[in-house]
């Protein structure tokens, strides 16, 4: 587990997150009908080196792209390709980039066109979940007073959330302990201290929450085939409070 404790260090962190959230904010320019997922990839990619930052998932564990992109059904590490985006989709992207040693990640969903009522309740409960979550990531909280926190937000709207994915530590590895479940009891699990880095990620499905992966080796999809949302910060725990490092 990562406990930064340098001014330095938490300004290599805020870079590599500040690109990631560059990305995520530039890439909803592109979000349209007709644009292939490929293309999405090749412009994050050309963004994040123009930055001075790498791509922080391609190569990761053979992970083939710098995005991973998913959509309706699919919940993350959807692989981009020449699949178009279409009128009423839910697209759901994730971006890791490294700087200085140090890792960023964050994702988002977004609506391509017009949504459907029940697209867009999804996404708004999945993005307010993280917020919840974020909430309870306070020096003196146990890491699964944030899963709690999201799973009953997430529940009370009708959908539910994917336990084959979890949040982590992030650093100066992309996964680092602890995990942080989107589920669970309060109260338990490791006490959230100032100086931890931690990537906080609701998956929710509007179905029921059982995952399974696709025959790439990669694509996890909502087993009953309804459409999931993902949404994703990295923060630093000051001393007062969570502070979200993943914004320009
Ligand atoms: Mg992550």
């Amino acid at each position: 587990m990562i406990v930064i404790k340098s001014e330095e260090e938490k300004m290599k962190m805020k870079e590599s997150n500040r690109i990631v959230a560059l990305v995520l904010k530039e890439i909803e320019k592109l979000i349209k009908p007709g644009v292939k997922t490929i293309e999405l990839d090749e412009f994050a990619e050309k963004l994040i080196k123009k930055e001075g930052a790498i791509p922080g998932f391609k190569g990761y564990q053979g992970f083939p792209a710098t995005l991973c992109v998913s959509i309706n059904e699919e919940i993350v590490h959807g692989i981009p390709s020449e699949r178009k985006l279409k009128e009423g989709d839910i697209v759901s992207i994730d971006v890791g980039t490294i700087k200085d040693g140090f890792y960023g990640d964050g994702a988002r969903t977004y609506a391509v066109g017009h949504v459907d009522e029940k697209g867009l309740k999804l996404m708004e409960t999945t993005k307010k979940a993280l917020e919840k979550g974020i909430e309870k990531a306070i020096p003196g909280n146990r890491i699964s007073d944030i899963s709690h926190s999201i799973q009953t937000y997430v529940e009370s709207q009708g959908f539910s959330v994917v336990r084959q994915f979890v949040g982590h530590g992030i650093g100066r590895n992309l996964h680092e302990d602890p995990q942080i479940p989107n589920y669970g009891e309060p109260g338990r699990g490791p006490v959230i201290k100032e100086g931890m880095a931690l990537a906080i990620e609701p998956m929710v499905c509007e179905g029921n929450w059982e995952a399974e992966i696709l025959n790439d080796g990669w694509t996890a999809v909502c087993k009953d085939g309804s459409r999931a949302a993902h949404y994703e910060h990295t923060i630093f725990i000051n001393a007062e409070g969570p502070e979200i490092l993943t914004v320009v």
